[in-house]
């Protein structure tokens, strides 16, 4: 005789099998690397010219010269070797040149669009030390500019803004800078969202992978990926929070590259779940620093 099972039951076990399926899955755009583990120079692994690609994006490797469809594609070569070398030298990880298991946890992690290392070369101030940095060339707002105006695009969604006000008085409150709401199109700082491929060479990646960008000053332009979940209070593990990636981006539109240090709110990556709203002693060194005072 087939045992009886309770419908109750089995609307129970069908909804928590679809739960614990979505939190496992939480697919993320650089989950290509997860099956990359283990490769190192030599090896011929098909989606190592995925993995190229990610490293020349953030500006670890200054050139491809070949496309997918070339016999090297696919292989692990010194110039791919150098560029793991350096990822994990920036991490703080062991420069083995592998692409081990740490470097792999690293790697997979959402983090900003912008380049670690912009035209082949981090930008200043120090190499021995690990601190923030500059643009190469640093460029800044002029210094009799300290009060810039912001806007939001038309459409952007409403709970952007208390977010990206919040993480600008942060900004404020480190001295300096003022800012002030203006129409978008006259704006300094102009805040939007956008999807996929939208026209400025930086195309964003769907869920997870790279969420944000922002471009060097003075172009004033930040980027939010349209198809993150972004949430403007305590995130969940499934949603981002703005404020915290706001305060980011805003430390690129002023002139602030990434941060060696980890922690600081120029740091790279950012986890969905995670919040890192204050400025460290970094970020404020940096910011101090680029424009004296
Ligand atoms: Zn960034
Ligand atoms: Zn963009």
């Amino acid at each position: 005789m087939a045992p009886k099972v309770s419908p109750l039951l089995l609307y129970a076990f069908l909804f928590l099998s679809l739960f614990f399926s979505q939190i496992s899955s939480s697919p993320s755009a650089f989950d290509f690397i997860n099956q990359l583990q283990g490769s190192k120079k030599g090896d011929r692994v098909k989606g190592l010219y995925n993995l190229k690609k990610y490293l020349k994006t953030f500006g670890y490797i200054n050139d491809l010269s070949y496309n997918s469809s070339s016999w090297d594609a696919d292989y692990f070569s010194d110039q791919l070797e150098s560029a793991i070398r350096t990822y994990q030298t920036r991490r703080h990880l062991n420069s083995t040149g592998i692409l081990d298991a740490d470097t792999v946890r690293q790697m997979t992690k959402p983090r900003c669009g912008v380049a670690d290392i912009i035209n082949g070369r981090p930008g200043g101030p120090s190499e021995v030390v690990p601190n923030y940095r500059f643009y190469p060339g640093e460029p800044k707002w002029p210094n009799q500019k300290s009060q810039l105006t912001f806007g939001f695009a038309p459409g952007t969604p409403a709970k952007f803004f208390i977010p990206v006000y919040t993480a600008l008085r942060d900004w404020h409150n480190v001295g300096h800078f003022s800012f002030q709401r203006t129409q978008y199109e006259h704006a300094d700082l102009k805040f939007s969202l956008a999807r996929g491929d939208h026209g400025d060479g930086v195309p964003f990646d769907g869920p997870g992978g790279n969420y944000a960008h922002a471009f060097s000053p003075t172009i004033g332009i930040c980027h939010f990926d349209a198809d993150e979940n972004w949430v403007d209070h305590d995130p969940s593990p499934h949603s981002l929070d703005i404020r915290s990636v706001a305060i980011h981006e805003i430390g690129h539109l002023l002139g602030l590259d990434h941060s060696e240090v980890p922690g600081a709110v120029m740091w790279s990556e950012f986890e969905y779940g995670q919040k890192r709203r204050d400025l460290t002693p970094d970020d404020i060194n940096g910011i101090r620093a680029l424009y004296h005072f």
